[in-house]
């Protein structure tokens, strides 16, 4: 084992979005940091967001956007965002790094629209703080004595006042998600909640007829709902089906529901009874192709027990009505999600209760740290998740004085 001889102000487990911020935040005020990171890259993950154009954040960002498993996570947020527009703390953050951003409907990106350009922005930014990352370096143990905590790695240990768990969630583990924080956070005696799934696809039960919508993009009304029929959620916009999957913004964000059943809308006018009668000549494929995709308007007809060919005036009045409320809201059954493999985020982590909401210290324990997607907090599809990791991480690195 090779000892690191100097030791180290801040050791930061991890050099994803929320442990490079910490970094730069730390080394800005004058702290000796180093970053640990078992990948062979910094920021893997982070490269790889908003289908590489990293959405950094959201002008609608607010608490409402934002869950925790276990709860009690208002006053860390509130703590984030107080007084100050939570997505203008990210921007002037990426500004003062020299990444400008720019705007689409509320969903912020850099303005190149390359999630590299923030990595190398962070990365330079941390090079002129002279701060070394150590990749290919997992961290295996980490232990306090007195003041000091030990931090081993499989080759190596390393000694800090000051550790800061950074290590993300076990979402995407292609991209470096592991369980790994998680137990480095048991091992310290922090309490953990089993982390799930979020940001994913639903799996459904339907199979009859359900191929016709493989490739189908819709926009609708989304109503999730537990197995009592109760409304747990509901959001507009694109759903869009695979093979046993619906996934979309909206599906991904009701993902760690667990809802039981999808209601869906696809109509902004729901055509009625009359609509069909006026149209009496016509398949009710047809009519229904006025307001809908043609495969949605064929699945409406089919899994309602007609043929793709059946005319409006092949069905008899009191049928019309049935089939109009059929229509204005399609119900699918939920099995469950998609696994890790391709969540983008995780629920569950390091319970909140236990973090210090105005430094992201572990209450009670000096000198350690948790901040970004490692804590039991999680966001919509939206650019949250990056919000909080960037937040989070500065606030556990002291808050980043910025170069003037
Ligand atoms: C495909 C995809 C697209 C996404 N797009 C967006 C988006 O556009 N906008 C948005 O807001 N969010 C997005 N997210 C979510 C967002 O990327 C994460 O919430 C965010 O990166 C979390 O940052 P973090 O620093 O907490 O964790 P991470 O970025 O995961 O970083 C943690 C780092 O710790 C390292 N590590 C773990 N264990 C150890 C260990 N024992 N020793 C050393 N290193 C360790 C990991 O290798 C990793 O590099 C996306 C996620 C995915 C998977």
């Amino acid at each position: 084992m090779n000892n690191e001889s100097v030791k180290f102000d801040y050791c930061i487990i991890g050099a994803g979005a929320s442990g490079l911020s910490c970094a730069i935040a730390a080394a800005s005020n004058g702290k000796s940091v180093i970053v640990l990171e078992k990948n062979k890259k910094a920021g893997r993950k982070l490269y790889a967001t908003g289908n590489g154009r990293c959405n950094l954040t959201n002008r609608y960002a607010d608490t409402a956007c934002y869950r925790s498993k276990e709860g009690g996570y208002m006053e860390l947020l509130f703590n984030l965002c107080h007084g100050v527009d939570i997505s203008e703390q990210v921007c002037s953050f990426m500004n003062a790094l020299g990444i400008m951003t720019t705007e689409i409907d509320g969903y912020v990106y850099p303005a190149s629209y390359q999630a590299s350009s923030v990595v190398w922005g962070m990365l330079d930014e941390l090079k002129r703080l002279k701060v070394s990352i150590n990749c290919d370096c997992e961290v295996i143990g980490i232990a306090q004595y007195g003041d000091e905590y030990k931090v081993t790695c499989s080759d190596k240990e390393y000694t800090a006042s000051n550790v800061v768990l950074a290590a993300g969630s076990c979402a995407y583990p292609s991209l470096g998600g592991s369980k790994s924080g998680y137990s480095l956070a048991e091992s310290l005696g922090l309490k953990v909640s089993e982390p799930e799934p979020a940001l994913t696809a639903l799996k459904i039960k339907e199979t009859k007829h359900f191929e016709l919508l493989k490739g189908v993009r819709a926009k609708g009304r989304v109503d999730a709902c537990d197995r009592h029929g109760r409304l747990m959620a509901s959001e507009y916009g694109e759903v869009q089906f695979a093979e046993d999957t619906l996934s979309g913004i909206v599906c991904f964000n009701m993902a760690s529901l667990k809802p039981d059943r999808l209601r869906i809308c696809f109509f902004d006018k729901v055509p009625d009874r009359e609509i069909f009668l006026k149209h009496a000549d016509r398949t009710l494929v047809g009519v229904l192709n006025g307001f809908v995709n043609d495969k949605l308007a064929q699945y409406m007809v089919e899994s309602f027990g007609l043929k793709k060919s059946s005319c409006v005036s092949d069905i008899s009045i009191k049928e019309i009505d049935s089939f109009v409320g059929h229509i204005a809201e399609l119900e699918f059954n939920i099995t469950g999600t998609e696994d890790f493999e391709k969540a983008q985020a995780a629920t569950g982590g390091i319970c909140l209760d236990q973090i210090d909401p105005s430094t992201f210290a572990v209450k009670g324990r000096k000198g350690l740290y948790a901040c970004g997607e490692l804590l039991d907090i999680d966001g919509k599809c939206g650019g949250y998740n990056l919000t909080f990791a960037f937040l989070s991480g500065l606030k556990a690195g002291g808050g980043y004085n910025a170069q003037t």
